[in-house]
C-alpha cells in the first residue's frame, strides 16, 4: 500500500461473496490483509448446485460476530416446473430472517438472470414477497441493471464479453428494469434497498440524487464496477458533492470473493479506499484482478472525503440498515435449510445431495 489511509474506525464491507467451505481461511486471510472488521456476504442461490447461502451460513456459524448474511431466493419451483417444491418466496423471507439472516440478496433484476428466468419483478409471483419483507423491515441487497455499455457492442469491455454479458435486443433493457424497481418501491415504499454497484448511475450523478430524493429509504453501495470510480473520476468535485450531500445513503463494499488471492483483494479494497480517503491521482494497480480492468484504462481521482462522511459509508448506514452485530444464527433452522437446498439439487442435478455443498454445510453445521 502506497498511500496513507486516513480512517482508522471500524469498516464493513457490505458486498462480499463467499465461495466453497473450502475456501474459508482464504477469506479469514482476506479480512486480515485488507483491515477490514465485518463483511456483508450477499449469497445468491444456485438451485441446481445446492451452492450460495449455504457457504455463507457456515461462515456466519463457525465466526460469529464477523459475517453478516444476506440470503438470495430459491426460484427452484417455478424453474423445475414444480418437480421441485419450495416455500413461497413470502414464506422463505420469513424463515431466513427466523434462522438468522441478516437481510436479503436479489440478484433478479440483472439481465443475466433475467435469461434464466424471465419474471419482472413487478409480476404477481413476487406480491407477497414484497409484502412480507417490507413488514419485517428486512434489508435487501439488490443487483439491478449492468454498466450501460454492456448493452453496446461498440463499448463492452472485453472482459464483459467474453463472460456473455453483453446484451443483445433480445434482453430486457436498461431502462424498463429502472422503471420495474420504480414500480416496485411505489407500491412499496417502506422497502429498505441497497442498490449494488451504485445502481449503475455512477455516470449520471443527477439521475441518482433524483432517485435518492424520490425513495427515501434506498441507498447505493460502492461495490466496483470499476466503471464507477472513471465515471466520477470525470469531475471530482462534483462527485465529493455527491457524497458529502449523500453522506447517510451511501456504503461501502467491494465485492471481494473468497478466491481471491491476498494481493488483488487488497487491490481491489485498496482503490475504494483511495478514492474515498485522499486527493491522490493514481490507477487500478497492476495486481489488481481481471474484472477491474488493466492500469491503462484510466486515471482515478480521489476525493480526500471528510471524516465524518467517512464514517458513514463505512459503518454508520451499514449498521442502521442490518444492526450493530450480525444476528445469532439458529444452527438447526440453517442445518434444515440446508437439507432442503440440497435435495433440490439433487432433483434438479442428480449429484448426491451429501455431495453438495448445501449437504456438507449441513452436516459441519450439526456436527458443531
Ligand atoms: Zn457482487
Amino acid at each position: 500500500m502506497d498511500y496513507q489511509r486516513t480512517w482508522s474506525g471500524i469498516t464493513i464491507d457490505s458486498h462480499v461473496h463467499m465461495g466453497p467451505i473450502d475456501q474459508e481461511d482464504a477469506l479469514l486471510r482476506i479480512l486480515d490483509v485488507t483491515g477490514i472488521d465485518r463483511m456483508g456476504l450477499v449469497s445468491i442461490q444456485n438451485a441446481r448446485q445446492g451452492t450460495g447461502l449455504p457457504q455463507s451460513l457456515y461462515m456466519k456459524a463457525r465466526h460469529p460476530g464477523r459475517f453478516y448474511v444476506f440470503a438470495g431466493l430459491s426460484h427452484a419451483e417455478r424453474l423445475s416446473g414444480g418437480e421441485v417444491k419450495t416455500p413461497s418466496l413470502s414464506e422463505q423471507a420469513r424463515e431466513l430472517a427466523r434462522i438468522g439472516c441478516d437481510g436479503i440478496k436479489m440478484i433478479e433484476g440483472k439481465p443475466t438472470a433475467r435469461q434464466i428466468m424471465d419474471v419482472p419483478v413487478t409480476d404477481p409471483y413476487f406480491a407477497d414477497y414484497w409484502a412480507t419483507v417490507e413488514e419485517l423491515g428486512l434489508p435487501i441487497v439488490w443487483h439491478v441493471g449492468d454498466p450501460e455499455e454492456f448493452w453496446d457492442p461498440e463499448r463492452i469491455p472485453a472482459w464483459a464479453r467474453d463472460r456473455n454479458w453483453g446484451y443483445g435486443p433480445d434482453d430486457v433493457p436498461l431502462e424498463r428494469l429502472y422503471s420495474e424497481v420504480d414500480e416496485v418501491l411505489g407500491r412499496h415504499p417502506g422497502l429498505r434497498i441497497v442498490f449494488a454497484h451504485f445502481y449503475f448511475l455512477s455516470a449520471d450523478l443527477p439521475r441518482a440524487a433524483k432517485f435518492l430524493a424520490a425513495h427515501p429509504s434506498v441507498c447505493l453501495d460502492l461495490a466496483p464496477g470499476v466503471e464507477m470510480l472513471y465515471n466520477m473520476s470525470r469531475d471530482r468535485e462534483a462527485a465529493s458533492e455527491f457524497f458529502i450531500d449523500h453522506a447517510d445513503r451511501i456504503v461501502f463494499g467491494t465485492d471481494l470473493s473468497s478466491d481471491m488471492e491476498p494481493a488483488p483483494a487488497l487491490a481491489r479494497a485498496g482503490i475504494v479506499h483511495r478514492w474515498l480517503e485522499t486527493g491522490d491521482d493514481f490507477r487500478v494497480p497492476p495486481d489488481a484482478d481481471f474484472l477491474l480492468g488493466p492500469p491503462e484504462d484510466g486515471i482515478i481521482h480521489g476525493m480526500s472525503l471528510p471524516e465524518d462522511t467517512l464514517a458513514r459509508i463505512y459503518r454508520d448506514n451499514f449498521i442502521k440498515l442490518a444492526g450493530r452485530d450480525p444476528a445469532p444464527l439458529d444452527v438447526d433452522g440453517a442445518a434444515v435449510l440446508c437439507d432442503r437446498i440440497a435435495a433440490a439439487a439433487e432433483a434438479l442435478s442428480s449429484s448426491p445431495a451429501a455431495e453438495t455443498e448445501a449437504g456438507r454445510v449441513a452436516a459441519e453445521l450439526r456436527r458443531g
